[in-house]
């Protein structure tokens, strides 16, 4: 069974532009070729407008997952293993070398879903667009938005590691108790907040050295009015604008180059796989973190392969705390 879209996106998707289709797979592989059974689906932004873009009408629906093997010609994946594959939102699935991430190794106190979160693709995109592009410094302020996600409860985790302070905001009163308690030093609710630059300026009052942007907007243009000589920005995402009906329109953040001119602003969007280099890097120490009790793991897990489409509903809603 894979899930499809019945119809194109109109602003926040509805769980009724989704169908299940069901289809016989060929178990006959080819080389290279491993067949698998979900077991953890993951429910990303970026789908939202990969959909829009990429999948047509009748294509599965794009996703990562944990599968566990079932059927293999490829000599590096063996049946019963486990491995993160960009396989769709899909009960079965048939991938090549291509969509196989990799293999989800048994580590002692770590569970398989954390692979399609802090050990997966949003902890490399945390790790790898945090570190490779703010290269924060011990002492410096650190401002992560959309805080309490799957990527940036990671991005105010390792920044804490590193040995800054760290500024976050997010959607709910809830979404601050848990950004505080895995070790923000201050968080504010930006749908209650009246003066966006007020609070920040009061709350990084040495201004912002590094931020991490998740979300773009009018929001962001007001950080960089915060920033400090120097600073350094990691466009990750505009979840911001990825419901507006005009995609393109809502990605402008209006930015204001006088700001970056004058304080030497380094900006820099990315996309997680131009790192895969640096990927065993990231696992090594994410894994470490963990380990050490210094990285915490949050997830909202929703149960029930039918229940995908409500999962990234939710998810684009603001419903998850950490990964979803
Ligand atoms: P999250 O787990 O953070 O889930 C999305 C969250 O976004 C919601 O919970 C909600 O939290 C917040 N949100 C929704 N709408 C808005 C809005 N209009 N303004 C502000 N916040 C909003 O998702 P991820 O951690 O997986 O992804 C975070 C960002 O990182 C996304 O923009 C995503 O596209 C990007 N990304 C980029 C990658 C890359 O390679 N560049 C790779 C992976 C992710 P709240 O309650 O706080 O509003």
């Amino acid at each position: 069974r894979y899930f499809t879209k019945t119809q194109e996106f109109d602003g926040m998707p509805k769980v009724i532009d989704f169908k299940i289709v069901e289809e016989e797979i060929d178990d006959d592989l080819k080389d290279k070729e491993i067949l698998g059974e979900a077991i953890y689906i993951s429910v990303d932004p970026y789908t939202r407008y990969a959909v829009y873009y990429n999948v047509p009408p009748g294509a599965p629906i794009i996703g990562f997952q944990v599968i566990k093997v079932t059927k293999s010609k490829n000599p590096k994946y063996f049946v019963g293993e486990k491995i993160m594959v960009h396989g769709g939102w899909r009960t079965t699935c048939k991938v090549d070398d291509e969509q196989v991430w990799y293999k989800v190794d048994k580590i002692s106190g770590i569970d398989t879903s954390v692979f399609v979160g802090a050990l997966g693709m949003p902890g490399m995109t945390a790790y790898c667009g945090f570190l490779e592009i703010c290269q924060p410094k011990e002492g410096e302020t650190v401002f992560v938005n959309g805080c309490a996600g799957a990527v940036g409860n990671l991005v105010g985790q390792i920044a804490k590691i590193k040995g800054c302070k760290v500024i976050g905001c997010c959607g709910s009163d809830e979404k601050i108790k848990f950004a505080k308690s895995i070790g923000f030093d201050d968080v504010f609710n930006y749908k209650t907040c009246k003066d966006y630059p007020g609070i920040l300026k009061k709350m990084a009052p040495n201004g912002v050295d590094c931020f991490f942007d998740n979300v773009g907007g009018r929001m962001s243009t007001d950080v960089l009015a915060c920033m400090n000589v120097g600073g350094r920005i990691s466009v990750c995402g505009a979840i911001s604008a990825y419901n507006s009906k005009t995609l393109g329109q809502g990605l402008s953040t209006g930015l204001s180059s006088s700001k970056m001119l004058r304080n030497q602003l380094l900006m820099r969007g990315f996309g997680v796989g131009q790192f895969k280099d640096k990927f065993p890097e990231a696992l090594k120490h994410m894994i470490q973190w963990i380990q050490e009790g210094k990285l915490k793991i949050h997830e909202t897990t929703t149960k029930g392969f039918e229940n995908t489409p409500q999962a990234f509903i939710d998810m684009l809603s603001g419903g998850n705390i950490g990964k979803a």
